[in-house]
């Protein structure tokens, strides 16, 4: 039985994803751009999946590319930029970088 790349729960013999977090995905392709981080949530939560599994499936980063919570944290920020009329943009890596250092995490 293979894990869930994201929340690390059973996740069926053929998928690396399991049902709940492909729930989500489903819902962060959709929210992405759209929403506030605030909103953004609200929209995860209304899938139904537990919370503590919306947190680990944000929070996971499988493929090396930042987590899924950075990765939208850098969007936003870039498109704020945009409107406020500045260059460049955020990039998950940045972004981690930055929360990293705000905050102190005991797992880490
Ligand atoms: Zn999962």
């Amino acid at each position: 039985m293979a894990r869930c790349v994201y929340c690390g729960s059973k996740a069926g013999f053929w998928s690396k994803v399991c049902r709940d977090c492909q729930k989500l995905w489903a819902r962060v392709r959709e929210l992405r751009g759209q929403v506030s981080y605030g909103k953004f949530l609200d929209g995860l939560e209304a899938t139904g999946v537990a919370k503590e599994r919306i947190i680990a499936f944000l929070q996971a980063d499988p493929y090396g590319k930042g987590s899924i919570q950075d990765q939208v944290t850098a969007e936003m920020a870039s498109e704020l930029m945009q409107v406020m009329g500045l260059k460049g943009s955020q990039t998950p890596q940045e972004v981690e970088r930055i929360r990293k250092m705000t905050e102190k995490d005991p797992k880490q």
